[in-house]
């Protein structure tokens, strides 16, 4: 893509109304634009990057057997009428009547839709389990939106629901998706520590929030600071090994960690040594809960049993926050000059910065390698305006790729490139008919 063709809206200076950084540095890239009280539009760098989360996420839900499917965003009452939470869900629902004075809402989450699509699609103990996922804008009345996409009203979330037999099953299904998450969050560059959290009257260790660790993190966090020598980064797992999916699982909780709402001093002190204890601020990017027949049973979800006698399915509930996890990589991977995105959501690969646009040798020389790398497949951005070099090199780094090809005129002489590293801000020269075998190799 030339930059001279895109749609970058850059903001030079802080926008007033953000009050951390990666809302600040969103606005400043031009990646959103709000329309409302935490509802915001997608500009082409924010939409580039939300739909690599979206497909690593999907990926992971695909390998761990999840199977998906799209539920619509406005969902009719009487299901919520029949589950009981039409009343309680209370002010954070967004209701609306359609022609018809037929009430509706739109869908802050699936459990009601998705048990009866379950329920109507089956028969017998031979459908299950299943685990059935979508991923699709939330709409939340939320108190008090902010942080940019962190804390929207409208919202992506991937959410999936598991239908088992039992509730022994079922604990396998919720143990698929917890390891689904690690990996998941780990693809993305992320260490996102699971903590129990509340599982309200159901009770168990069936519910845990995953969290980024990071200042700006709207719970307070506890932990033992052994979890920062685990590996974070090789899950590899046959999800049909019930004993292995088990033992990663077991891996994971087996050390203290619990936000504020679940948070135990006695506990903290008795099971993690004084200097080993970590405290701090999270922001939760995923939750997973298993609530065995909540909704099966208002809902009717059941299956003609192995005997023969009707069983009520037993499910969980999996989520995580597609467009938070934009705001929360920005917040765990940034500096002064802007973000720093890892390169597996990057919104381009390399950016190519071409020092002196007009000048006949530099726009041959940048021409060539930026159609080079398309041709490789390499995701470009190429800097092609009229703008001095200095604002050039500020707009890359605020928006983040990885890399950057620098093409000048003393470079040229030489028949030279600069290849930076962002994260790093290793630099190096590179002769100019070796710079797309650096990414392609
Ligand atoms: P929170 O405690 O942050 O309000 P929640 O417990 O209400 O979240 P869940 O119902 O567990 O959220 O939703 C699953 C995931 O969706 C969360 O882990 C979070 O990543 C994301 N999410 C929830 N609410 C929002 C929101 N208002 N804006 C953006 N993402 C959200
Ligand atoms: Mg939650």
């Amino acid at each position: 893509m030339r930059l001279s063709q895109y749609f970058m809206p850059i903001l030079r200076d802080d926008p007033k109304e953000a009050e951390i950084i990666s809302h600040r540095l969103m606005l400043r890239a031009g990646m959103i634009r709000q329309e409302a009280a935490g509802s915001y539009s997608w500009l082409p760098m924010g939409f580039r990057v939300l739909k690599k989360i979206e497909q690593i996420v999907r990926e992971e839900q695909d390998r761990a057997g999840a199977i998906e499917v799209l539920m619509p965003t406005l969902q009719s009452a009487d299901l919520w009428k029949k589950s009981g939470r039409y009343d309680a869900y209370g002010k954070e629902m967004l209701r609306v009547k359609d022609r018809h004075d037929r009430e509706m809402l739109y869908g802050p989450t699936n459990e009601e839709v998705i048990t009866d699509i379950f329920r109507s699609g089956i028969q017998s103990y031979k459908d299950v389990p299943r685990n059935l996922y979508h991923i699709q804008w939330k709409f939340r009345d939320e108190v008090r939106p902010r942080f940019g996409v962190m804390r929207g009203r409208e919202f992506l979330m991937k959410d999936a629901y598991s239908f088992d037999l039992t509730a022994e099953a079922g604990q396998h299904s919720y143990n698929k998706m917890f390891v689904a998450y690690l990996r998941t969050f780990a693809r993305l560059g992320l260490k996102a520590v699971p903590m129990r959290a509340d599982t309200g009257p159901i009770g168990g260790d069936s519910s845990h929030e995953f969290l980024v660790l990071a200042e700006t993190g709207e719970s307070g966090v506890f932990f033992d600071k052994d979890f920062h020598a685990m590996d974070w980064e090789n899950f590899d797992i046959d999800y049909d090994d019930v004993g292995a999916v088990k033992n990663l699982v077991a891996e994971f909780t087996s050390k203290y960690a619990a936000t504020d709402e679940k948070h135990d001093v006695v506990e903290f002190d008795a099971r993690v040594a004084k200097d080993k204890q970590l405290s701090g601020r999270g922001i939760e990017v995923g939750h997973i809960f298993f609530f065995g027949d909540t909704y099966s049973k208002p809902l009717g979800c059941e299956v003609q049993g192995p005997d023969g006698k009707k069983v009520t399915l037993q499910s969980g509930s999996y989520g995580i926050g597609v467009s938070r996890l934009v705001g929360g990589i920005i917040e765990a991977s940034h500096d002064k000059g802007g973000i720093i995105w890892p390169e597996a959501v990057a919104p381009f690969k390399v950016g190519l910065i071409n020092i002196k646009a007009g000048d006949a040798e530099a726009d041959a020389a940048s021409d060539k390698i930026y159609k080079a790398l398309q041709a490789k497949g390499v995701e470009v951005l190429y800097d092609d305006r009229a703008q001095p070099g200095g604002a050039k090199f500020a707009t890359m780094d605020l928006i983040g790729l990885p890399w950057q090809v620098i093409i000048g005129p003393r470079g040229l002489k030489d028949g030279m490139a600069e290849v930076k590293h962002r994260k790093t801000d290793a630099r190096e020269n590179v002769a100019l008919d070796k710079v797309v075998e650096k990414f392609t190799a």
